[in-house]
């Protein structure tokens, strides 16, 4: 049976938002931004943060394999929908849930970086201290948390829990 231990909750995450949106305002204030989703698992805080960005922002997303059913990375990264939009000349900012390996965002980061975008950040609402398989350089964190496999607030395991309004560390008995 799973159980789920409250980690973070929407109060908690909601506040870290507004500050994460105020320092992206500030930093791209005068830039239109193109802000990309990561699917599925940023929906929660995509919808959330970029209420909290004052910018001319226009969306696409992405959507890129995940784990499925198991709670360990498979290394490998398949790109199930590429954006819509040109991103040559733009800002582009891409939304995450959770950087872990690091493996998706390194492999996102490269094939979008050669369309030659103005710029390209990321902003990621948590960050798994220490455990990146390959570099990734996360210009905005929400969070830096421990190891431990997390479901809620748009992360799911085996498509559950994605709809708990809060972050939760799962453990399975
Ligand atoms: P990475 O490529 O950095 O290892 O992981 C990228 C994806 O794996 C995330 O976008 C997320 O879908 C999934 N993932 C990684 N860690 C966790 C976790 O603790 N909980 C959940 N639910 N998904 C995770």
């Amino acid at each position: 049976m799973d159980s789920i231990e409250p980690f973070l909750s929407s109060d908690q995450i909601a506040a870290r938002l507004k500050e994460m949106g105020e320092s992206i305002t500030a930093d791209y204030a005068g830039h239109d931004l193109l802000i990309v989703g990561v699917l599925k698992g940023t929906f929660m805080v995509m919808s959330d943060l970029v209420r909290q960005i004052r910018l001319p922002a226009q969306f696409d997303y992405m959507a890129v394999s995940s784990y499925g059913a198991a709670t360990k990375t498979s290394g490998v990264v398949r790109v199930l929908k590429d954006l819509d939009q040109e991103i040559a000349g733009r800002h582009v900012l891409i939304c995450e849930d959770i950087v872990d390996s690091g493996l998706t965002l390194n492999y996102l980061i490269k094939s979008l970086a050669v369309r030659g975008p103005a710029s390209l950040e990321i902003a990621a609402l948590l960050y798994k201290e220490g455990i990146q398989r390959v570099p990734v350089d996360v210009k905005y964190v929400g969070f830096r948390i421990g190891p431990e496999f997390v479901v809620g607030y748009g992360l799911d395991f085996d498509e559950k829990y994605r709809n708990l309004p809060y972050v939760g560390i799962l453990s399975q008995s």
